[in-house]
Order: structure tokens, then sequence, then C-alpha cells
């Protein structure tokens, strides 16, 4: 038999962490690691965060699950502080971003359904990343995850990310709503512009329709805000949340107007784990930290800092660099070259983590928590790793 136990759908590396300590990696082979991908996104506390250890520790020895059949005083509490927090009336809890993903499609369809409409179509961008659930590869124009698991499911529509008019060209008699990253990560860190993003909720009121935004790697801090829609002077009917929200716990939530849920009744939509007081635990001690306008204002800062920097490096490489986007600490840096190799490099000889991402993007999404040490110490090691590099192909 050649096939390994643990089913071989990542391409892995040689790195194997087994300990965390703050913002930094410790492997197996005792190496460490300067940790700007933070389990990609999700870490926003870094590791060993004394206050989620604590929280978590305390629920286990005290109730780690019932089921949903009962009342949960751990889901209601935090339900309302995300209710109080945001444009939303109502919240679903979840396992991952892609359950979250999937409870927003089967709202914005109910919404349009239990009124006697049998609209179902939903409008995404290209480029999108969703998850990996049959529903959300379909919602992804993306061909290399849609291959092998053909038929996909019908209901979705691609037009080009940032093209008002051919959004609007797109809805017909079928359309239930949009669904859109307001920064897309997967795609490269690529941001909705302000224009866009208003004249989506704008056709969404003019056409009765459901203006969804997957905020699974954008949201909860990453960008600089609590969530990146209050950065464009509108609010969605529905939103998609996790990663950053459990702080590492696997947490996901589905977002929604009282109005959006209505066709979400008792019966229509469930899940076994989703909201267990375990996980109701960690993100209680993740929003004790970042639901703060002043931790925010900090992000924000270090975010700015961390840009202005690699832009003044950038001009020292340019035939690598093309330039930095971002918002807050959701940053990428553009290459002229394909950057899988360069990530490679900065982890296996300068003990940096980031991840690739679509566009010859390096994306940098470090714990929310760092400080100028941490930007110093990244700073050092990208100079390094770009002074050594080798591109593939080069003499
Ligand atoms: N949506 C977005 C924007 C994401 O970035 C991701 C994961 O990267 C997902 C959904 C899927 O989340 P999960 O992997 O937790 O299912």
């Amino acid at each position: 038999m050649s096939i390994t136990p643990l089913m071989p759908v990542y391409p892995r590396c040689d790195v194997r962490p087994v300990r965390g300590e703050h913002c930094h990696l410790i492997s197996e082979d005792g190496r460490r690691f300067l940790d700007f991908a933070s389990g990609i996104a999700v870490n926003a506390l870094g590791h060993s965060h004394e206050g989620l250890i604590g929280a978590i520790q305390r629920q286990a020895a005290t109730l780690m699950h019932v089921s949903n059949l009962y009342g949960s005083p751990q889901g209601e509490h935090l339900a309302k502080r995300l209710v109080d927090l945001t444009f939303a009336d109502t919240v679903f809890f979840t396992n991952s971003g892609a359950e979250a993903v999937e409870c927003a499609i089967k709202t914005a369809r109910a919404y349009h359904q239990s009124a006697g409409s049998d609209r179902y179509e939903i409008i995404t961008f290209n480029n999108a990343f969703h998850g990996r659930t049959l529903a959300t590869i379909s919602a992804s124009s993306q061909e290399k995850m849609h291959k092998g698991f053909l038929p996909l499911l019908p209901g979705f529509r691609y037009v080009e990310f940032n093209d008002l008019e051919a959004a609007k060209a797109a809805i017909g008699p079928q359309t239930a709503g949009f669904l859109v990253e307001p920064i897309q990560g997967e795609g490269g860190i690529r941001i909705a512009d302000e224009t866009f993003l208003q004249g989506l909720r704008a056709l969404c009121d003019e056409h009765d329709l459901m203006l969804i935004l997957d905020e699974v790697q954008s949201g909860v801090g990453r960008s600089g805000t609590f969530y990146a829609y209050e950065q464009y002077g509108i609010t969605p009917d529905i939103l998609a949340t996790a990663k950053g929200i459990g702080g590492g716990f696997p947490l996901g939530a589905c977002l929604a107007t009282e109005k959006a849920a209505r066709g979400m009744v008792a019966g229509a939509h469930g899940s076994t784990y989703g909201g267990n007081p375990l996980a109701m635990a960690a993100a209680e001690a993740v929003l004790d930290v970042i639901a703060d306008e002043a931790f925010l204002a900090a992000v924000r800062a270090k975010g700015e800092r961390l840009r202005s920097r690699l832009e003044q490096f950038l001009g020292n490489y340019p035939e690598l660099f093309e330039l930095v986007r971002g918002r807050g600490l959701f940053i990428g840096l553009k290459m002229k070259v394909e950057p899988r190799s360069f990530v490679a490099h900065m982890r296996d000889n300068h003990g940096l983590l980031t991840v690739s991402a679509g566009e010859n993007v390096v994306r940098i999404v470090p714990p929310l928590v760092i400080d100028d040490s941490h930007i110093d110490e990244f700073m050092d090691k990208l100079s390094a790793a770009a002074a050594s590099y080798q591109p593939e192909g080069a003499a």
C-alpha cells in the first residue's frame, strides 16, 4: 500500500510544528519560525494566549458539549455579543468557514423560497474562494477546485470581481443574491472597490436580492475593523465568518438580519457541534481582546507601519517585487515571479512563515497581537531571504 494514513490531499512541507509560543512556532526538529501565516489567518491572538487557553480549559472542565436540542446560555450570550457588534439580528454557529458559507447560501435561498418565489441563483466573482464543500466549490469559478468532483451544484453564476456592470447584467429572474469577499484572500488580497460594494448593495435593494459577504478570512479584526464591510459604509444582509473568531478553535458563524433570516425557521437547518459550549468559550475570549476599538486602532497602525516598511523595501529588488496591498494586517506582497518557491525559501532558510495566494502574491497575515519587535524580525528575515534568493530558472 502506498497511500499515507493521512489522506494525501495537502502538499505538506517538511516543517512539523509541535509547539507555539506567542508569534513563533517550534517544529519537531527544534527549529523556530516567525509565524506570519497564523494557520492561514486563524491564530489572531497568536499561540499560547493565556486568556484563550484559560477559557478553553475552564469550559472543558465544566461542560464540553451538549445537543442543540437544549437551551444554550453560552450560544445566546455570544450571539447577542455578535449582534451588538454588527449589522446582524441573528446568528447560526458552525464549525468552519465553508459551513458558514453553506448556511449563508441556504439563508439566501430560503429568504426567497419561504415567500413563494423560486429564486435560487447566487452571483459570485472570479478568483473567489468560499471553501471546499460541493456548494462552496460550485460557488467558485476556479476550475482547479472542480476537477474530479463534477457535476457541480447548479445555481451559481460567475462574473468579474470589481465589475459592477457585469454584476448588474448577470441579474436574471432566478437570481437570489450576490456572494462576495470584500477582500479576496486566496485570490491574492484583492480589495473590492468602494463603488463596487456600494453598487452591489444598491442592486440588492433595487431587485430585492441578498447581499452575502464572505468575511471568513477578512473578518474579526484582520482588516483593521471588526468586519471589513465597516470600511465601505454599507451593511450586508448575510455574512459568513470563521477563522479568527475561534482563535484556533474550530468555529464559524452565519450572521443575518431578521428580514434575511425569515426562512430559517425551526427545523430548517442544523449542526451537531455548531455552537457547542467549548467553541463559545473560545470565541468569548477572542472577542474580549479583539472587539475593542483601541485594539482595532492598533491593528490599523501596525498594518500601516508594516506596509510602509514593505513599500520602502520593494525598491531594493525591482526584479522580484511589484507592489504591496492590503488593509490592516491582511497584506499581500505581489511578486514578479511565482511566489511559492520564495515562500519556501523564506520558510526553510530564514525561519519565516507566510502563505502564497493567487496573482503571484505572498500573503502576510500575522497574529493581530504582534508588536514592533515582530515587524523588525519579519523585515530582517524578509531582507535576508530576498538577498539570498535565486528565482527558479535564473542562472
Ligand atoms: N471563505 C473564505 C474567504 C476563506 O478564505 C475560506 C478558507 O480559507 C473559507 C471560506 C473556507 O473556510 P474553511 O476552510 O474553514 O472551511
